[in-house]
């Protein structure tokens, strides 16, 4: 299970830190137990799949892995525009739920972005049966003063104004899991 490093939104400043200073990605407390004593422990990559409006990237990101001196176990550390448990970066989740927000079919989206319309079915089932929560959420970290409009007036403008991986991020970092719901993957402080 990984950890989230906050504060980087895209590939590049991602790898400038990473290049420059690696050890402000760095947690001090173990995801686990909490216990202050990390050491790093290798690396490994991760593939990342982004299709956006007109372009599509696929990049490979170097993950750095910690390891507790207490109770040995392992994690590593995910820059805030990858999504945890997901294959494709918050963006292209951000994309088809607007659409789906728009009206578009999912049968639709699913040629039009080839994907399978079990991913798009299952995204957007997640986020129809947690937006409720997410909004409160938000609400109560006053990252918003609204939260009674309708949820197709909501997001959309959410996403326009501040993107879903950052309000995901706060919502992690609120304490709740997303969009798994493996409680250990836990936020951290760190990057910019
Ligand atoms: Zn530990």
């Amino acid at each position: 299970m990984p950890a989230i490093v906050k504060g980087f939104l895209n590939v590049k400043s991602y790898n400038a830190a990473l290049e420059s200073d690696p050890e402000s990605l760095q947690p001090e407390f173990c995801i686990y137990c909490n216990y202050s004593g990390l050491n790093k422990h290798g690396h490994y990559t991760r593939c990342l799949t982004r299709k956006d409006k007109d372009k599509s990237l696929n990049a490979i990101i170097t993950i750095i892995r910690m390891i507790c001196c207490l109770c040995k176990r392992t994690f590593g550390l995910l820059p805030e525009f990858v999504s945890p448990m997901r294959w494709y970066l918050w963006c292209m989740q951000q994309t088809i739920i607007s659409k789906l927000f728009e009206g578009e079919s999912k049968s639709a989206l699913s040629r039009e972005f080839k994907l399978s319309r079990d991913t798009i079915y299952r995204w957007w089932s997640w986020f129809v049966n947690n937006e409720d929560r997410y909004r409160k959420v938000l609400y109560s970290l006053q990252a918003t003063k609204d939260y009674h409009s309708d949820r197709n007036i909501f997001w959309p403008s959410r996403f326009d104004v501040v993107g879903l991986s950052h309000d995901m991020v706060q919502i992690h970092f609120s304490g709740i899991a997303i969009p798994c719901i493996d409680r250990r993957c836990i936020p951290l402080q760190g990057g910019h």
